[in-house]
């Protein structure tokens, strides 16, 4: 690549970056907001609470990563990914089935995550970045993980919430 090139493609990765910072920090209220809440499915509380620890550890991740690559941290576009994340909580919370819909959106962020890191993962290889192509190879399988525990475990959580909002003053949704 000559030199417009090369600086075209580690502005958009740059880019790409911090986008998917402010996905993680939205990723990070929406999985606290939920674990907070659940009563009811200790199973999935306890994979999501697995799944912020490595949401946090995957936004510092990709700080990491910014600053190595001379980004400026100060102006990560995270406020509006936080902002999503909390319209996305308080609309779950209305919800008479909130659990069943938020394993459902949970499920289909995990891909838009995957979708994401594949794309860092073209881009820090086109512009040679190895360390980065590999953090993101690590944080895609824990998407990966992710995605496939919501995956073998939808059913479960539909049956137990019909189960549980048959029994008078049972707290099915959450
Ligand atoms: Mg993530
Ligand atoms: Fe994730």
């Amino acid at each position: 690549m000559d030199q417009r090139t090369d600086d075209v493609a580690a502005h958009h990765f740059m880019d790409w970056l911090r986008d998917a910072h402010a996905m993680e920090k939205q990723a990070e209220t929406m999985l606290n907001s939920m674990a907070g809440r659940l009563e009811n499915y200790p199973d999935l509380k306890q994979r999501i609470e697995q799944h912020l620890e490595e949401t946090r550890n995957q936004a510092q991740l990709l700080v990491t990563c910014i600053e190595r690559r001379g980004g400026d941290n100060s102006t990560l576009k995270d406020l509006a990914g936080k902002a999503m994340a909390m319209a996305q909580g308080i609309s779950g919370m209305f919800a008479t089935d909130e659990v069943v819909k938020g394993a459902m959106f949970s499920y289909a962020f995990e891909h838009l995550e995957i979708a994401a890191y594949r794309n860092l993962i073209g881009a820090a290889r086109t512009v040679g970045d190895t360390q980065t192509q590999q953090v993101c190879e690590r944080i895609l399988a824990e998407e990966e993980a992710m995605a496939k525990w919501l995956e073998d475990h939808q059913d479960d959580i539909a049956s137990r919430y019909l189960e549980l909002a048959r029994i008078p003053h049972a707290q099915a949704k959450r």
